[in-house]
């Protein structure tokens, strides 16, 4: 009898494609096999989803052409893993599967093993330093540019590709050369980008700790199908845990994966990993050429490694025989991603777990109020580590608040309080070190009353409201609604402020001028663009060469320097007045999270957060490092009366770009009343839909964007919304429909 298949290419598409195997292939091609196929006039990789014997029902019988694995790329588990991804975030069959395979299967590449050979590169690197301000003004007296060259270089880390540096910061190779006459630097070629993670050393892991054996107990003797939260303060030897049951699991042959949120980022983590597993893990990070991720995944499916670590998209790792699953920073926002299909790796381990029969295990200091809840309801079980290891006393924190506190005045616009001031250059003065957290400036810029610290908000959506100067107006970002922009402040009568959040630069040239002896680094945006420049500002900071470092959220995570005594959040209400409903809970988690890197090490630490508000719940819960005060306050504001938000009802977003403004807001419009006569008609009014309104970002890569909210307490119902909407299969393209968003801008 003939076979047929049905081929699921990598496209935005829902259908599989089917084709006739031929009889040579007959034992080969099973559901989850990779095959070449011909679409039009071209041939493509695909997956099989079925074999049946139903010809196609129209058209031409095509034949798959070839089959070039020994066995099926993807497993029945994995397979019904890309079906529960396409049904929950409502994305195209094809859409989803691409997302289970590197993509060096999926193409020409893939016929290539080794991969294209590696190119080489001309790097420039620092070779003198001149750590004082006073050295650099005499160095430099009559060559700023070449002083913005240096200052570049130092914050990536003292070398850096000098394509980047041309391309990126538009220095030019004069300015480059002037450097290396001056004896500063050197221009060198090297041969391919290293391998940061490949030797990192690595200490032996210490024994447990009374506390880490009970949470090892508690943790293997809950049922494999109950997720475990451990909720661990920061410093508690969360990572040691894993550890132990990654290493219970790969003892009993079984098999393994930890997910980290960004592993340019965790270098310290994936170093123990490497630590205790050795060539038994495959570390899927982004600098793997195509070729390389390639031969990692085929050394796990094939059962050569049984650990796989990696960010978000390491859940997908072709792990056999899987016994558990690791989501390390489990409230981080990396986890979600960014194109379709747009899952949540927390979610989509669960639902791994569950196919799979594997444990799902998460981690955090700071767990999201989704994962809380769930605890709440006994769906997810919770394991405490409730001291730091060692015993060493979480760090105390002081609020200081700038609507009253003395600023030291050479600060100007930079807001930096006398309290602030004297912790950092104590510190310094004990050759310690210092972090500073400066969030993300604000892109969007709203009033506060600089006297009594009250902020507009939504009187329907309990967020920020947004200033807008064309018409003058005060506007909400998830409804719509309106209101004249007041000069006095509502609550007190004050005058009010426009707030916009600060440059990291402009801190940072602050701080060179107030203390012009500190090695100060900076990471953002700006200065980590390049593969490995988290990974060597982090270096020089674990080896001393740094005394102050300062940067964005980059710097709140995981780290584990037992040098830095004082912490400072510079600004903690950016975050807190972002147009976002978990603004609260994103501040609650950078500060407790930032705090966490103060006194790791024998000298202890302290924290200095600065606010113009400083009673707020958020800040309160993060002073006193109280995951319980911070929930017990936040979840009852997420609830009636108060507008419903998640983790009490889920929620759909709806993106709608445009080439204009009014296009933009002409399609979201129609996707609200879609959305509203779906919900009359066939939904019994189970929906809430708000706007359309303009994305607090309104324009992005040249479009513009405005979006629809919909929730519903109602999973069921919002299982119908998404699968409508890909049924009547609008808007393609030009429509993002994100489930679970973590960001509303
Ligand atoms: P967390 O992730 O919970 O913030 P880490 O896993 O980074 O904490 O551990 C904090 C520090 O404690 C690390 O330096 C780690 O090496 C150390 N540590 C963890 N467990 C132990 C132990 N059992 N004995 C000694 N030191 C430990
Ligand atoms: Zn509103």
């Amino acid at each position: 009898m003939p076979l047929f298949a049905d081929v699921l290419l990598p496209l935005s598409v829902s259908t599989p494609y089917r084709y006739a195997v031929p009889d040579a292939l007959t034992t080969r091609v099973v559901a989850g096999t990779r095959v070449l196929v011909p679409v039009r006039r071209r041939k493509a990789v695909g997956v099989v989803r079925a074999i049946g014997s139903e010809p196609p029902a129209t058209g031409t019988q095509r034949e798959i052409l070839a089959a070039p694995d020994a066995e099926p790329a993807l497993s029945p588990a994995l397979l019904r893993l890309g079906e529960w991804l396409s049904n929950y975030y409502g994305c195209p069959a094809g859409l989803s599967v691409r997302a289970l395979l590197p993509g060096a299967l999926w193409g020409g590449r893939a016929a290539r093993v080794d991969g294209p050979p590696e190119r080489s590169e001309r790097t420039i690197t620092l070779v003198h330093s001149l750590p004082s301000l006073l050295e650099r003004e005499r160095a430099f007296a009559r060559s700023p540019r070449r002083r913005a060259a240096y200052e570049a270089l130092e914050a990536l880390g003292g070398t850096a590709p000098v394509r980047h540096l041309v391309a990126q910061l538009k220095l030019g190779p004069p300015v480059l050369a002037g450097l290396v006459r001056q004896g500063l630097a050197r221009l060198d070629r090297v041969a391919a980008p290293r391998d940061p993670f490949s030797d990192l050393a690595v200490a032996p892991p210490p024994a447990l700790t009374a506390d880490q054996r009970r949470a090892m107990q508690e943790i293997l003797e809950s049922p494999v199908e109950t997720p475990v939260l451990i909720e661990g303060v920061t410093g508690s030897g969360k990572t040691l845990v894993y550890l132990e049951v990654l290493r219970s699991v790969v003892a009993a042959g079984r098999g393994a994966i930890l997910l980290v949120p960004e592993i340019a980022l965790t270098p310290q983590t994936v170093a123990r990993v490497r630590g205790v597993f050795g060539d038994d893990v495959a570390v899927l990070h982004s600098g793997l050429s195509d070729a390389e991720r390639a031969d990692a995944w085929r050394a796990l499916r094939q059962g050569q490694k049984r650990v796989a670590v990696g960010a978000r998209s390491a859940i997908f790792a072709p792990v056999q025989r899987l016994a558990v699953v690791v989501v390390d920073e489990e409230h981080e926002s990396s986890y979600k991603q960014g194109t379709a299909p747009r899952y949540h790796a927390r979610d989509v381990a669960v639902a791994r777990g569950r196919i799979e029969g594997a444990r799902v295990l998460f981690g955090s200091a700071t767990p999201s109020l989704e994962l809380l809840h769930q605890v709440g309801l006994g769906k997810v079980r919770r394991v405490e580590l409730p001291r730091r290891v060692g015993d060493r006393p979480l760090p105390p924190v002081e609020v200081v608040d700038l609507r009253s506190a003395s600023r030291v005045p050479e600060a100007g616009s930079v807001p930096w309080s006398e309290p602030l001031d004297r912790a950092v250059r104590e510190a310094l003065e004990r050759k310690e070190q210092v972090i500073l957290l400066l969030n993300r400036r604000g892109f969007a810029s709203f009033v506060q009353c600089p006297t009594c610290g009250t902020v507009p908000g939504c009187p329907r959506c309990a967020i920020s409201l947004t200033v807008h100067s064309t018409p003058s107006a005060l506007r909400c970002h998830y409804c719509g609604h309106e209101e004249s922009l007041s000069a006095t402040c509502k609550s007190c009568g004050a005058a009010t402020t426009r707030m916009r959040g600060l440059g990291t630069q402009q801190l940072e040239h602050f701080l060179a001028l107030r203390f012009p002896a500190a090695r100060i680094a900076r990471m953002d945006l700006d200065t980590t663009s390049t593969k490995w420049s988290h990974h060597r500002i982090l270096e020089r900071v674990a080896s001393g060469e740094v005394d102050v470092l300062l940067g964005t959220q980059m710097i709140a995570k995981g780290l584990d320097f037992p040098g830095v005594t004082v912490v400072g959040v510079v600004d903690a209400d950016t975050a807190l007045h972002l147009p976002d409903f978990r603004g609260a809970e994103r501040t609650f988690q950078l500060v407790a999270q930032v705090a966490g890197r103060a006194g790791r090490g024998p000298a202890g630490g302290r924290v200095v957060v600065q606010t113009r508000s400083p009673d707020h719940h958020a800040l309160r819960a993060a002073a006193a490092h109280s995951v319980a005060a911070f929930a017990a306050a936040e979840l009852p504001l997420r609830t009636p009366p108060h507008p419903p938000y998640p983790p009490h009802v889920g929620l759909i977003r709806f993106v709608a770009l445009g080439k204009t403004e009014t296009a933009a807001a002409a399609r979201a419009t129609r996707v609200a009343e879609w959305l509203r006569r779906a919900n009359v008609e066939r939904l019994g009014g189970a929906l809430t839909v708000l706007g359309p309104a303009a994305c607090p970002i309104a324009r992005l890569h040249g479009r513009w964007r405005a979006h629809v909210l919909v929730k519903s307490a109602e999973t069921r119902v919002l299982g119908r919304v998404m699968r409508a909407w890909r049924a009547q299969g609008r808007g393609a393209g030009l429509i993002v429909v994100d489930r679970d968003p973590v960001s509303l801008l």
